[in-house]
């Protein structure tokens, strides 16, 4: 079991910041970033680098963001594949028959084909990233507490295996920058989902203010069961808070509502690309 903590590291290019995943540099033809919210021409409170069209920035400067942050990766935006997010554990693979710039609603898209680039938005849930180099097979999915608890993870490694043939025990997950255990104060709602939804909840509420009816939600730890339960052997933790890095990310709890998203794509290139 690898399971390490800040294994991304940020680089800079055409101005934009985004994090890389140290272990998935080895791999020739997986492109992939976990944008920050540096260098994209959105103005506060979504500045700068918005992908979020649903938040009340200008759509324009959503689009010009996304432009730029392909343009980085050396992407166009007709080779992305998205999906409307709905809190759920549905996932959709995506191929080269089905494929559209949005595949409908869905909280999870794998792909085994190269030429897919999977991308998602994200402001405090956890950003899941999967790759399998045996099968070559790219997924993304994203999982805030309603996701945790449907099991968004298992159900996108669950995707995998079933559709695209993996195993388990090839896959590398990423569970990206999201609100940490420091900052993700939940009250009863998420506590009883827990108990009903989750195969256990030792640990994963920390009473730090003497309240039986708050806690602290640790749901980098929840969604790391769940991908072990799952059979997944390499797990990477990026150990960052969204709420305490403001400063890099957007966090819908600590900027209260008024802020964007960042953006994570993952794909493969194909051999003659
Ligand atoms: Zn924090």
């Amino acid at each position: 079991m690898i399971t390490t903590s800040h294994s991304i590291h940020p680089i800079i290019r055409q101005d934009l910041t985004f994090y890389r995943v140290q272990a998935f540099e080895a791999y020739p033809g997986l492109t992939h970033a976990i944008f920050t919210r540096h260098g994209g021409v959105s103005h506060p409170p979504f500045a700068s680098l918005n992908f979020g069209a649903s938040v009340g920035d200008d759509p324009l400067a959503v689009s010009q963001n996304f432009d730029r942050a392909c343009r980085a990766l050396g992407l166009t935006p007709a080779e992305t594949v998205t999906c409307y997010l709905k809190h759920s554990a549905d996932v959709i693979t995506v191929t080269r028959q089905n494929r559209q710039p949005v595949m409908g609603w869905a909280d999870g898209l794998v792909a085994a084909e190269p030429g897919i680039f999977l991308t998602m938005r994200f402001g405090d849930c956890t950003p899941l990233l999967f790759f399998d180099p045996v099968r070559r097979a790219v997924g993304l999915a994203h999982a805030g507490w309603r996701g945790t608890m449907k099991q968004a993870a298992a159900a996108t490694v669950r995707a995998m295996v079933q559709t695209l043939h993996c195993r388990p025990a090839d896959i590398i997950a990423v569970i990206g920058p999201s609100i940490g255990p420091c900052c993700y104060e939940v009250g009863p709602d998420v506590m009883e989902a827990a108990q009903t939804s989750l195969d256990s909840t030792d640990g994963l509420f920390i009473r730090r203010n003497g309240r039986h009816d708050r806690a602290y939600f640790d749901m980098w730890e929840a969604n790391r069961r769940q991908l072990i339960a799952a059979g997944v052997k390499t797990i990477i933790q990026s150990g960052l808070c969204t709420a305490c890095r403001t400063d890099l990310f957007f966090s819908h709890r600590a900027e209260k509502g008024r802020t964007g998203r960042f953006g994570v794509i993952i794909g493969l290139r194909g051999e003659a690309e």
